[in-house]
């Protein structure tokens, strides 16, 4: 079971979910996949066992085989190479490692040469297994790093995803072949607008999701009407508590300061399960 923990805005306390019900649950998979800004690790506080480095692949012309013909310039979708003037120009920043440019290349005028983007950590807590992605300061390509990650799901675990905020490639590529998402969100008009645009995108992925609330007891009641109008399974509620947000500023989890909320975590889990077996007999 490969369950992701999403949020349509930062700051929602998306990780907070993620890893206080992967420690709750034990013997699991905790992917941090936020890999822009990493920070599962500073509650779970694994030992890292294992650090390697994630490259892609990025293109290096020969300017005496290239014969400006443009090919690589059209094929490739991200706007990372033209041709000007009399020369080739490749932007590595925004580069995707593809290929395709120099797969097309008619002259073979274009090698590929490793460019490092960021690491891999892998450690553990007890029976967790950890690991996180850090992309490189000024780097902007979180995908292939997600990617990498994402080598670490064996479908026979538990597996819980940390994905990135908000909505876009990164999110999606986290959270993409994942068999439920929990989206976190909190009960204010900004949280209830960015929980939608979540709501839309899961739906276009077609990937069950349930909604976990937190700070329930500050903002409005609209998020609940949206989520009883939208159909929209409400799994858990988390009240603002100061124990909490004291907690959470010591880099501590919630079951830490407050041990009868593991088993809301485990109670959550038992929720996604039922809710999957549902929808798998109606399917
Ligand atoms: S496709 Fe190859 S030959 Fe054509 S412009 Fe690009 S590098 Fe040069
Ligand atoms: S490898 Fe792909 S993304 Fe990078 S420059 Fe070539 S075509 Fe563009």
């Amino acid at each position: 079971m490969i369950i992701a923990v999403a949020s349509g805005k930062g700051g929602t306390g998306k990780t907070t979910i993620a890893t206080n019900l992967a420690l709750s649950l034990g013997k699991v998979k905790l992917l941090d996949c936020d890999v822009e800004e990493p920070n599962s690790y500073l509650f779970i506080k694994p030992k890292i066992e294992k650090t390697y480095p994630v490259y892609i692949p990025v293109p290096k012309i020969n300017p005496e085989k290239c014969t400006l013909c443009g090919r690589c310039q059209e094929v490739c979708a991200y706007n990372a190479i033209a041709v000007v003037k009399d020369k080739v120009l490749a932007f590595d920043d925004l580069c995707h490692g593809c290929g395709a440019c120099s797969y097309l290349c008619p002259e073979a005028a274009i090698a590929e040469v490793n460019k490092k983007i960021g690491i891999i950590e892998i450690g553990k807590r007890e029976k967790l297994e950890f690991i996180d992605g850090k992309l490189d300061i000024g780097q902007a390509m979180a995908p292939p790093i997600i990617r990498e990650i994402k080598k670490q799901i064996n479908p026979e675990d538990v597996t819980i995803i940390d994905a990135p905020p908000g909505t876009s490639c990164p999110v999606i590529e986290s959270a993409e072949g994942s068999d439920f998402v929990i989206l976190v969100t909190e009960p204010t008009p900004f949280g209830l607008n960015d929980l939608k645009l979540a709501v839309e995108t899961f739906r276009k992925l077609k990937i069950p999701f349930g909604v976990v609330i937190n700070r329930s007891n500050l903002g409005d009641k609209k998020t609940l009407d949206y989520c009883d109008k939208e159909n929209i399974e409400i799994l858990l509620e988390i009240p603002f508590d100061k124990k909490i947000a004291a907690s959470y500023s010591a880099g501590e989890l919630i079951i830490e300061a407050q041990p009868k909320y593991k088993e809301k975590f485990i109670n959550l889990f038992e929720k996604i399960k039922k809710k999957k077996r549902r929808d798998n007999e109606k399917s």
